[in-house]
């Protein structure tokens, strides 16, 4: 960012929690054993050295893990459930542990979140309820969800071990990054746009969030080489901590909690960096107006929608407390099918969807910083 002539580029430090994987299996120990492909859940505790093992009961829904809950002391449940949207399903990875847990289960496994892969495991966090006990938890790809599904519909007796390492260390340093051009009228002012640079383990984090990362910062280095510096600051923050704790986002509102009243738009690159649609917008109607205007100017590119809700994980917090307006670059890819996998690798990524992306966010944010009167 300094050497691209950002101004005001630094760190601003934060503790996050330090989760560590370690080495993990699962496999099936009986009818026929074989080692089965599966990643644990981010925050999960482990297991003992040796495992646990449980009988395999498998359903689909929490109506259903309540309706047989007296089968469940001792099981490793598997929670199968296919993919409908990620806000929907992901509450099986999220509560799914604790679920299983205050029922007597040994170990949770749910079917990835995701649509089906190449038998691609999904990692992701989950949040055990306090006051219930805390069972390890994993989740087992789409392919093996089904398999285990038809052994069970066929009345075979599953059994299965699974083995994870995965532990909590003390919190650790980290930062989130901020960099700006200075406003030219109202520095006071701010326009935040940004992704998350941290991710999971298992993959390089390429789509979640390296891209988001790179398409804000592109736009504001855009600015920067066209020689525009808009009436408002405008502040690229790369966030941390997004995928375990949420901590960077926290940490900005609670730093900046002064200042939150002079940010007159947040805006999050967190649906990965395919070709781009537009934004999604929160905010009053007067504002959506304004912003559907902007996008006007995007139609070039087919990047002029604009949906029925923004924000992100990271801009949350400040959102949330001081009544922003909020958006997020809205684009059309397999973001679902790569994001928490080992298959988050760079090749994914199309340079031209990246150009255009950066595009989309350096006009709205451009413009947004430089009308004569502040959007709201
Ligand atoms: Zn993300």
């Amino acid at each position: 960012m300094k050497r691209d002539g950002l101004e005001n580029v630094h760190l601003e430090p934060v503790k996050v929690p330090h989760w560590v994987r370690g080495r993990e299996s699962l496999e099936i120990v009986g009818p026929i054993p074989q080692p089965l492909v599966m990643l644990g859940l981010g925050n999960s505790v482990g297991t003992p050295v040796e495992g646990v093992e449980g009988d395999l009961l498998v359903v689909r829904s929490f109506e259903q893990l309540e309706s047989v809950r007296d089968r469940v002391k001792g099981k490793i449940v598997l929670f199968n459930v296919t993919f409908t949207t990620y806000g929907e399903t992901v509450r099986f990875r999220a509560e799914g542990p604790s679920r299983a847990g205050a029922l007597g289960a040994v170990a949770m496994l749910v079917r990835s979140v995701g649509p089906a892969g190449l038998r691609t495991p999904h990692t992701g966090a989950l949040v055990y309820t306090d006051g219930q006990p805390k069972i390890p938890a994993a989740s087992v790809t789409v392919e093996d969800a089904a398999r285990l599904q038809r052994m069970s519909d066929r009345g075979t007796a599953v059994r299965l071990r699974l083995k994870m390492e995965a532990q909590f260390l003390a919190d650790a340093d980290s930062a989130y990054i901020v960099g700006e051009i200075r406003g030219r009228e109202r520095p006071d002012e701010v326009v935040v746009i940004g992704g998350h640079f941290d991710s999971w383990d298992v993959g390089t984090g390429s789509t979640d969030d390296g891209g988001g990362c790179i398409a804000t910062w592109e736009a504001v280095r855009l600015m920067k080489k066209l020689n525009l510096r808009p009436r408002r600051t405008v502040r690229v923050v790369l966030w941390t901590n997004e995928e375990n704790g949420g901590r960077g986002g926290q940490a900005y509102r609670d730093r900046h909690l002064g200042e939150l009243a002079n940010h007159v738009m947040m805006l999050e690159s967190d649906s990965g960096v395919f070709r781009p649609t537009g934004f999604g917008f929160s905010g009053t109607e007067s504002a959506r107006a304004k912003v559907r205007d902007i996008a006007s100017l995007l139609a070039g590119i087919h990047a002029a929608t604009i949906g029925a809700n923004g924000g992100g994980a990271d801009i949350g917090p400040s959102v949330q407390q001081a009544g922003i307006p909020a958006m997020s670059l809205e684009v059309d890819g397999d973001y679902f099918l790569i994001h928490h996998t080992p298959a988050d690798t760079v090749d994914k990524i199309d340079p031209l969807d990246v150009a255009r992306s950066s595009a989309a966010v350096a006009v709205m944010a451009y413009v947004i910083a430089d009308m004569p009167e502040r959007l709201k």
